[in-house]
């Protein structure tokens, strides 16, 4: 394919000290050295060489920036093309300016995402790898980056290209049996290999799936709300898990009044503490909103935390809100401590049933660490099988997974209700294309341009 050379500022806008001028293309090391006056000129230096140098105005002859220009040649490059990277440090007006010389000396300005899609259509990285890249770049927590790297690293391609292969092996053996028809023995032979392999492909769909749901509170953060009667220490424990953590506080855009939403990052964890109808934190929820929409709102959370005073027995609204919870994810957090104990713990545990319990003083500040390590423990069963694991974390994987997850089921029921062979062929190929999608193998045009122009400009 021959492409033209692209160029944009691959930094954030006005974040960060260093910014960034890239550009990709047959062109790049050309363009660049028309701008720059160093040493050696650019067209002369090795290849992944950061040239220390100036970058100057040809028209005009103004010094407009000291600049480190990076030159890698293709192919060894993230876009398999020659690329260039002017780094500056200097605010937005010389950076643009950069920019506007490379665009006046040949270079076109890049459209969003079209470094990544490069690197897909020149074959450097899979879809599912350039989408990682695209979680990676919107993802805001460390441990969301972490399952973004995993999927860059193409963790997610080498488990569906495992699952692809077997389906080949599946669709052979049926191509022998429709050779070879007057065989039965090979046709029963030939059936129980189906099934056999079908359901181990099914289960694997199903472990990818079962990640789904911790892919999205990775990317989106944890509803979590707080409950418990008045005083238990509900605001405390706000408090000091948004002292203990990172809060980011953002707006919700579209709301008929300004919702505001807080992420405290919790041992990489996102918490999103979601302030609506006044539920995040609440003395009287079934007073204010009613039984049924208490429910609701409390059926949307993902989590829920249930304060109780360690200094007070269980009272009838205790029983009233445990009810109200029945079968969520709860932890019960007994607060204060530090103050003689009024509450029966054994009773807290038949109201609540089986959900895990932890010990806090707010005042004192006890307990918080133990907290954190259970909410932690809850999604992640701990800190390492986290980093381990595949996360398919991405709405069009899941729904390409299920449709997947279907079409191998269709293969099995055929097979087992006995339809003709080649039949059940068409199922297993379909399953196979599916997947074939999740990493860009069997996609159109049309869907490859809509995935790129998602990606940030200048990625
Ligand atoms: P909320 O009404 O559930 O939000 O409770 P607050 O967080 O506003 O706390 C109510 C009162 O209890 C305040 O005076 C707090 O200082 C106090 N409090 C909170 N946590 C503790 C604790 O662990 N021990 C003691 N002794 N007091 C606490
Ligand atoms: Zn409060």
């Amino acid at each position: 394919m021959d492409f033209d050379t692209i160029s944009s500022i691959s930094t954030p806008m006005g974040e960060g000290a260093i910014a960034i001028v890239r550009l990709s293309g047959p062109d790049a090391v050309t363009i660049a050295d028309r701008l720059y006056k160093g040493k050696t000129a650019l067209n002369d230096v090795q290849s992944h060489t950061i040239n220390y140098g100036h970058i100057v105005d040809p028209v005009s002859g103004d010094i407009i920036e000291e600049v480190m220009v990076a030159v890698m040649r293709a192919p060894r490059t993230f876009t398999r093309e020659d690329i260039v990277e002017i780094n500056c440090h200097g605010g937005i007006m010389t950076v643009n300016r950069i920019l506007e010389l490379t665009l006046s000396n040949g270079a076109r300005l890049a459209e969003p995402g079209e470094f990544t899609k490069r690197a897909f259509l020149n074959g450097r990285i899979d879809l599912s790898q350039a989408e990682g890249i695209m979680d990676f770049i919107r993802s805001k927590t460390d441990r969301a980056s972490k399952v973004a790297m995993n999927q860059i690293e193409g963790r997610l391609s080498t488990m569906i290209k495992g699952l692809r292969q077997s389906i080949l092996e599946i669709l052979a053996q049926v191509e022998v049996n429709i050779d070879y028809p007057e065989y039965d023995d090979v046709e029963e032979a030939t059936t129980q290999f189906l099934l056999s392999e079908a359901r181990q492909i099914d289960s694997a769909i199903d472990g990818l799936l079962q990640t789904g749901a911790q892919g999205k509170i990775l990317r989106e953060g944890l509803s979590t709300v707080i409950i418990g009667k008045p005083n238990v220490g509900k605001s405390s424990m706000l408090n000091n898990l948004i002292q203990d953590n990172k809060a980011i506080v953002t707006e919700v855009a579209g709301t008929t009044r300004d919702v505001l939403e807080e992420y405290v990052n919790v041992r990489g964890v996102p918490l999103r503490l979601v302030d609506t109808a006044g539920i995040r934190e609440t003395e009287d929820i079934v007073e204010k909103i009613g039984v049924e929409r208490s429910r609701e709102a409390l059926k949307k959370a993902d989590l829920i935390l249930y304060v109780l005073n360690y200094n007070e027995p269980l009272t009838a609204s205790d029983y009233q809100l445990a009810q109200l919870i029945k079968g969520e994810d709860v932890i019960v957090i007994i607060n204060k401590t530090d103050l003689t104990q009024q509450l029966d713990l054994e009773e807290v545990q038949q109201m609540v049933g089986d959900v895990p319990m932890v010990q806090t003083s707010m005042l004192s500040q006890s307990g918080i660490d133990a907290l954190e390590e259970e909410i932690s423990r809850l999604f992640f069963q701990g800190e390492v099988a986290a980093q381990d694991m595949t996360y398919v974390s991405n709405a069009r994987h899941i729904s390409l997974l299920k449709q997947a997850k279907q079409a191998i089921n269709d293969a099995m029921t055929a097979a087992e209700s006995g339809v003709p062979i080649d039949i059940v062929q068409i199922d297993l190929i379909r399953t196979w294309e599916l997947l074939g999608e999740v990493i860009g193998e069997e996609v159109s045009d049309s869907l490859i341009d809509q995935l790129f122009s998602q990606f940030c400009l200048g990625k």
